[in-house]
């Protein structure tokens, strides 16, 4: 099993740019890939990364309930954060598996590398199908189908249960559409594209109540709004104003409340301040920082995170630092630093690009 090859992932070296070229013959592995899906006999259990947003579970819930519909025993494995939930049928996740049936299909997606598969043992599966698309992937995987320019791996997936040849309805559309929704968040991020518009479109044409998917998708648990308050009081700008930072604390999660693991759209916020390049979110956990970066203006999150051991897109990445949050802060500012001179030297070298 061809899986087992990933186990060290052909990480770019620190600094080395990621490919963030799609594969020329997507469209057919793309069919190999529901070809086989069609031909499986055995489960398939359906996963994607740790910490799961709307793309990782959308995506999960679209493919798993399309395979269901056309008699296939499919199962997605998650524990999502609190505010995505809803969107589950009770019952329908499952928690993570120490084992896996013989003749199990998985299929991995939104995931960057084998490491940031949540919940089930990679190399006991028959077959893995890697849909993505992270520049930073590793095409691990029997086959892999990785498009850095998909918005969102929803859309792939929505091109696959079309070759599937599943019917949509509600039920398989909104969770896809979740998927759009939350990676280009609600259309305004720099990955919107007219296929995003278009697919959102023809999915909604499936029976999606749009205004209250968008509505449900921004509540959050009342005490999220202390919390909010909290972060905000820690904004900081470094390197000339280029770099917005703000830090959650556990203390502070503590004190809003354990469970609230909605603070995954602080970032989101602050990217938003005038005049800077890179923004990040410092969020403490038990001996490690996990720093999630947004950069505009031809700065790169990924380069950045990549420094960093970490991996993404170009607009937005992520990386866990070991060590305390003064440590990560140093690092990501070392790091953007560096990013922020590569920049510098591309304009000189090249005024007009
Ligand atoms: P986040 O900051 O967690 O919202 O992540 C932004 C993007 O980078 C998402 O597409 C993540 O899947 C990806 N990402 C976050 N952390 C990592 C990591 N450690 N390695 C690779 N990709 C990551
Ligand atoms: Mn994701
Ligand atoms: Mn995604």
């Amino acid at each position: 099993m061809t899986v087992m090859s990933t186990a060290e992932p052909a990480r770019p070296a620190n600094g080395t740019p990621p490919d963030n070229r799609g594969s020329a013959d997507h469209p057919a592995v793309l069919r190999r890939m529901a070809e086989r899906t069609l031909a499986w006999t055995g489960p398939i259990v359906v996963v994607a990364h740790v910490d799961p947003d709307g793309d990782a579970l959308g995506s999960s819930l679209a493919l798993a309930r399309a395979l269901r519909q056309l008699g296939k025993r499919a199962v997605v494995v998650m524990e999502p954060p609190r505010y995505l939930a809803f969107l589950a049928e009770p019952g329908e996740l499952s928690p993570a598996l120490d084992a896996l049936e013989p003749d199990t299909l998985v299929y991995a997606l939104d995931a960057g590398d084998p490491q940031r598969v949540w919940g089930v043992p990679l190399d006991q599966a028959a077959a893995v199908f890697n849909v993505d698309h992270h520049g930073t992937n590793t095409r691990f995987g029997d086959l892999a189908v990785v498009e850095p320019s998909k918005a969102a791996c929803a859309l792939l997936v929505k091109e696959l249960i079309d070759l599937l040849g599943a019917e949509w309805d509600a039920a398989i559309a909104t969770p896809c559409l979740t998927g759009i929704l939350t990676d280009t968040g609600n259309f305004r991020h720099g990955n919107t594209s007219r296929e995003a518009l278009e697919t959102a479109g023809e999915l909604i044409d499936h029976g999606v109540d749009y205004v209250a998917l968008t509505d449900r998708l921004q509540w959050r648990h009342p005490r999220y709004f202390h919390l909010l308050g909290e972060v905000m009081r820690t904004v900081r700008y470094d390197l000339d104003g280029q770099l917005v930072t703000a830090y959650v604390t556990e203390a502070m999660r503590a004190e809003a409340g354990a469970e609230l693991d909605d603070s995954e759209d602080f970032v989101g916020l602050i990217r938003n301040a005038e005049g800077i390049k890179v923004a990040a979110l410092l969020k403490e956990r038990a001996g490690s920082v996990k720093v999630s970066v947004r950069a505009r203006d031809g700065a790169s999150a990924q380069r950045i995170c990549l420094e960093l051991g970490g991996g993404g897109h170009v607009a937005a990445a992520g990386a866990t630092v070991e060590g305390d949050l003064e440590a990560a802060r140093a690092a990501l500012t070392a790091a953007t630093a560096r990013e922020l001179a590569r920049l510098r030297e591309a304009a000189v070298a090249d005024p007009a690009g």
